[in-house]
């Protein structure tokens, strides 16, 4: 029907403004920032890089944990073009222990970012989730508000406290490719064990026959 959803719309803002005079859960506003409503779980400001923490007391836990392997396949989708990336010239294990290359610069312009989180669906790796952090006003117009890869880069415990459902999601996904991985690598090192056997073996002299 034709303008339904207006209808839907203001009868859910009458339906909280009567309410506000009889329960706290209708009040839909607060006195911020005095005041505060804890953000709700699916909460969504500017995308941030989740790496999986080995050290806390390392300096460089963030960097070493970084699950992101500079394959700029958000930068290419991003629409507003927002995010810059350089791969490494080395390589860092990911986390299911191959080696992988890392972004050596990796900034989002939150001046320009419009929140879409299509860099979150089109990451393979779960290296972009997307924080709850809405309080970053600043009098710097430029660079306060290009984030390199280290104010980027939380943790994964930090993912859990802002977004538990969704990280516990990943992370289960992680550990069953984590197996897969690992039963991948074990096959092919039982698979290289039984031909090296098998090609010594062969080189063996037969029994009676004289040594070389
Ligand atoms: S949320 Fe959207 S606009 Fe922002 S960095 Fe990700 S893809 Fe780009
Ligand atoms: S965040 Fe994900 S999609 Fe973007 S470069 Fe890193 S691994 Fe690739």
């Amino acid at each position: 029907m034709l303008g339904e959803g207006i209808l839907k719309g203001l009868a859910e803002t009458a339906k909280n403004f009567a309410g506000s005079f009889v329960s706290k859960e209708r009040m839909t506003t607060v006195e911020y920032p005095e005041e505060r409503i804890a953000p709700i779980e699916a909460a969504r400001v500017f995308p941030f890089l989740v790496y999986d923490s080995k050290n806390p007391e390392d300096a460089n836990d963030w960097e070493a944990g970084m699950r992101c392997v500079a394959c700029q396949i958000c930068e290419k989708e991003c629409p507003p073009k927002c995010i810059y990336i350089e791969k490494s010239k080395d390589k860092k294990p990911d986390y299911v222990g191959k080696m992988q290359i890392y972004p050596a610069r990796f900034d989002i312009d939150i001046s320009v970012c419009m929140s879409c989180q299509i860099c979150v669906e089109v990451c393979p790796f779960e290296a972009i989730k997307m924080n709850n952090e809405f309080e970053l006003a600043t009098e710097d117009r430029f660079g306060g508000l290009l984030l390199d890869r280290k104010e980027l880069s939380k943790s994964n415990e930090y993912y859990h406290q802002i977004h538990p459902t969704e990280a516990a999601e990943v992370d289960a996904r992680l550990a069953e490719e984590k197996i897969k991985a690992d039963a991948k690598a074990k096959a092919a090192a039982d698979s290289a064990a039984a031909k090296a056997a098998a090609a010594q073996e062969a080189t063996k002299p037969a029994e009676g026959e004289p040594r070389q």
